[in-house]
Parts: C-alpha cells; structure tokens; sequence
C-alpha cells in the first residue's frame, strides 16, 4: 500500500520540533488512547516507545524530509479509531514475536509526509522507527489494517536476514523488472479487493512491482489479512510465481519465529 520505506535519510532529532506533552483537551478520550498504547506496549519490547504526537495549539512539524502534523484534540476520537485497529491487528502475532525485532519506536501522526508525497506509514532504519499516519483513510479500514503489517514487514526484513541469495528475484518470470520508481510510489486503493489487479504473474497489487522488498511486504500484509490471503490462496492456484512467493515468505516467518508461524497457526488466523 501507499507508504515510503525510509533508508536512512532522517536522523535521531527528527521529533525535535514536536510537542508530545501531555496537555489535556479531552481527558477521557485521552486516558482511553493511553490505555490502549499500554496494552500495545505490552505486546512488544520493554524498551520499545510508544507516542502519538499530540498539541492543542498545532503548528506542522517539518523535518529534513519528513513532515507531519499532531493531533489536535478534535483528531483524538479518530486516533482513538486507528488504534483499535492497530491493537488488533497486532494481536495476530505470536506471543513474543514483537520482544525481538529491534523496533525502538512506534510514533503515530496526522498528516504524513515525505517531501511532498503523502505516505500512510514509513519505517527509518536508521531510528527504528516506524510512523504510522492514523489520518490517512484512503482505501478505508482495509487499506489501514493491510498496511500496518505492511510496514511491520520492512522492520522485519531489515532486522533479519529474508533474502540472503537474492532467491525471490529468480521467482518472478523471466525479464520482469522492479520499476524502482523512486522511494515512494502512490496507490489508489479502493474499498474492496478489487485494488488487486496487476497483469503480470506473481504480484498482489501494482506496488508490489516496485522493489522486490515492497513486494515481499505486500504478501506478508495479505497473509494476515482474511479476505486478502483469501483470494491471494485463490489466485495462487493458477499462478505459479505467486504460489512459490507465499511459500518463500511462509518459509522466513517459520526460520524467525522458531517455527511457531507454521501452517497450523496460518490455518487458525484466516479460518
Ligand atoms: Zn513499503
């Protein structure tokens, strides 16, 4: 989905224009939102941060390349919204899973941008740290829940070592090119599945045809949305590259997670 995958462009003072103080408009919404980011903190590593950035009084905050905006206190019922969403879908990870991915920071915001291009989520390597743009509804709540397992894909892949021989480029068809269009690449998503629509054997979407890491990430997203893998299974019955890209990534979750990510937990998500 629409995101931009940093590499190392940002650096550690990123927030440094931010207010994230704890100035309180909408206390009960507000105490609801922390409950929920303990509750998610809990999932993950202790040291991992969690932070929404947040001013009753909001100027933008322009970085080097990022910006974004905080929530004012009419945002925080749809932040609220957004994490209900993230809550549940991270709770489809195995026990554990999140305490070693070297993820140091979760921040979630309004308004995301790289440069001039509006981007749902971004992780930067560099920080570790993943945003996550809770105003952006293109695409509606599937489009939102695909992408936070979407972006939680380049943490991993960062972290581990997925494609250490460069095998996945040998599983598309011969010829086939990423188009490496730039760092960002624009999606219109539509409310249904009907945004799958590449013509070309082995893709799940048009930006998975951008980078071989964009594309891996796309199946990971898929598999752990129902209606996604659903017709992802489906498709992959007549095609032979998509089959063989499931099973590569079905292969690196069953290396990293000690073999807990198995066949029979994938039945027990998507049943
Ligand atoms: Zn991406």
């Amino acid at each position: 989905m629409a995101c931009w995958c940093a590499g190392g462009h940002l650096t550690a003072d990123e927030l440094s224009d931010t207010d994230i103080s704890a100035h309180s408009a909408d206390i009960d919404i507000r105490r609801e939102i922390h409950q929920r980011l303990d509750r998610i903190s809990a999932v993950f590593h202790q040291s991992t941060q969690f932070k929404y950035v947040y001013s009753p009084n909001p100027r933008s905050a322009t970085e080097k390349v990022l910006n974004f905006q905080p929530a004012t206190p009419k945002d925080l019922p749809r932040l609220n919204s957004y994490l209900s969403i993230f809550e549940l879908e991270i709770s489809k990870y195995p026990d554990q899973f999140f305490r070693s991915i070297g993820l140091k920071r979760i921040i979630f915001v309004k308004n995301l941008f790289y440069k001039e291009l509006p981007a749902q989520g971004l992780y930067n390597d560099s920080t570790k740290t993943l945003y996550f743009n809770f105003s952006d509804t293109r695409g509606g709540r599937l489009a939102l829940r695909h992408n936070v397992h979407h972006e939680i894909y380049h943490v991993i892949h960062s972290h581990f070592d997925i494609n250490p021989d460069d095998t996945w480029h040998n599983l598309n068809i011969p010829d086939f090119k990423y188009t490496h269009r730039g760092r960002h690449h624009q999606v219109v998503a539509t409310q249904s599945e009907n945004y799958f629509s590449p013509d070309i054997p082995g893709f799940v979407t048009d930006y998975a045809m951008t980078s071989a890491e964009e594309d891996q990430a796309e199946v990971f997203a898929c598999l752990f949305i129902q209606s996604q893998s659903r017709l992802m299974h489906k498709w992959a019955v007549k095609d032979e590259v998509l089959a063989n890209k499931i099973r590569f990534i079905k292969q690196a979750l069953l290396d990293i997670s000690d073999q807990v990510i198995n066949e029979s937990y994938w039945h027990e998500l998507n049943r």
